[in-house]
């Protein structure tokens, strides 16, 4: 049955952050401002999505201005049909930009279109590859001990991968933090990857790539511009990942097209929503270039997509989903909320996104279309 999109709905909502704060190289969380969207169909079908911007200075984007988006786009929104081009379109003719504001339209979309084909978001986005999607733990900015200590933790839970957050500090302590992780991981089969998210200069990456040589770790988003990430290229005795300036498709295509980086940290939000990243995954799966699946925070709904789409992700080039589940407090939906058990995220059993979020939690929308 075709459906159209026939009322939208905003949601605040406050995530917080278990024995917070967080740190990473340019600051430090303590709460998430979430937005909900909510879309109801003209069958009376109900889809849920969800954005949350790691507070306002970690991309080009804040919870207000997800909300003003959103809010900008809702009219032209309403009696376009359920199906994700078809919203893509209607957003992009209304508000040119702001992604990750459509991210959340573009979740609901999949959430109520699965939902009416009894179908999950998993399937619609091409099928899933296993019911076990692997997901991967990241260490902030800690002593070189406490970060040694965490990863051991984290090999006994059966995490196939752990990130290491450096930058921010001298790049003497980072080396050290970065030994001590391999120490604590090293035979276990678990992989290693180090996140400056943008922090370094080139000359801090190259310095560290070579007192770190003997240790097989991928180094990913070191510097802030492209710029010095291609000038990295060639320097490096690791391999290269780029996450936060992989900013759209298009950039994606450049930098796989051209061989400029092995491959990518994504970020569902920041690519534009599942329509986006399942574009972004079929030009890795082309290029050979691994990636992992996630994003910056965000609650059940954002874990639940991350996992659907982590879920059809070939198993070679997965480097895992990231979800922010650990490390908040609380549940959307008491039943079926998300979470890491063994390293691993269960995929959703449930049509949609598999995510039937307890709406009195949010409070009055804030906007009603
Ligand atoms: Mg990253």
């Amino acid at each position: 049955m075709r459906m159209k999109i026939a009322e939208l709905s905003l949601f605040q909502h406050d995530l917080p952050v278990k024995d917070g704060p967080y740190t990473m190289s340019y600051g430090e969380i303590s709460a998430l401002d979430t937005t909900l969207v909510k879309l109801v169909t003209d069958t009376g079908i109900v889809g849920w999505g969800e954005t949350c911007p790691l507070g306002p200075n970690y991309a080009e984007a804040h919870a207000e201005g997800a909300r003003a988006a959103l809010g900008a786009m809702a009219q032209a929104l309403i009696g376009t049909e359920v199906l994700p081009l078809a919203a893509h379109r209607a957003m992009d003719g209304a508000l040119l930009g702001h992604g990750y504001a459509k991210a959340a339209v573009d979740m609901a979309v999949y959430d109520a279109l699965g939902k009416s084909l009894g179908l999950r978001v998993a399937e619609l986005l091409g099928g899933a590859v296993t019911e076990l999607v692997p997901s991967y733990y990241a260490i902030g900015i800690e002593t070189p001990e406490e970060a040694g200590r965490i990863a051991a933790e984290r090999r006994a839970e059966g995490y196939p991968r752990v990130q290491l957050k450096v930058g921010g500090r001298a790049p003497e302590v980072d080396v050290a933090s970065i030994r001590k992780v391999w120490e604590a991981i090293k035979g276990s089969g678990m992989r290693l990857a180090i996140d400056a998210n943008r922090g370094w200069t080139t000359r801090d990456a190259i310095g560290v790539s070579q007192a770190c040589a003997d240790i097989p770790l991928v180094m990913e988003q070191p510097c802030a511009s492209n710029d010095e990430m291609r000038a990295l290229r060639g320097m490096l005795r690791h391999p290269l990942y780029m996450d936060e300036t992989s900013f759209d498709v298009s950039t994606v295509i450049g930098a796989a097209g051209t061989g400029m980086v092995d491959g990518f940290g994504f970020k569902l939000t920041r690519l534009g929503g599942l329509q986006r990243m399942a574009t972004a995954r079929d030009i890795c799966a082309a290029r050979r270039l691994p990636h992992s699946c996630d994003d910056a925070w965000g609650g059940d709904i954002l874990a639940a997509a991350c996992t659907h789409l982590g879920a059809t992700v070939e198993p070679s080039l997965l480097e895992g989903v990231w979800i922010a589940a650990p490390y908040i407090d609380g549940h959307y939906d008491d039943a079926a909320g998300i979470e890491i058990v063994g390293g691993h995220i269960a995929l959703p059993a449930g049509p949609g996104l598999g995510i039937v979020p307890d709406e009195a939690r949010f409070g009055a929308p804030v906007l009603v279309v």
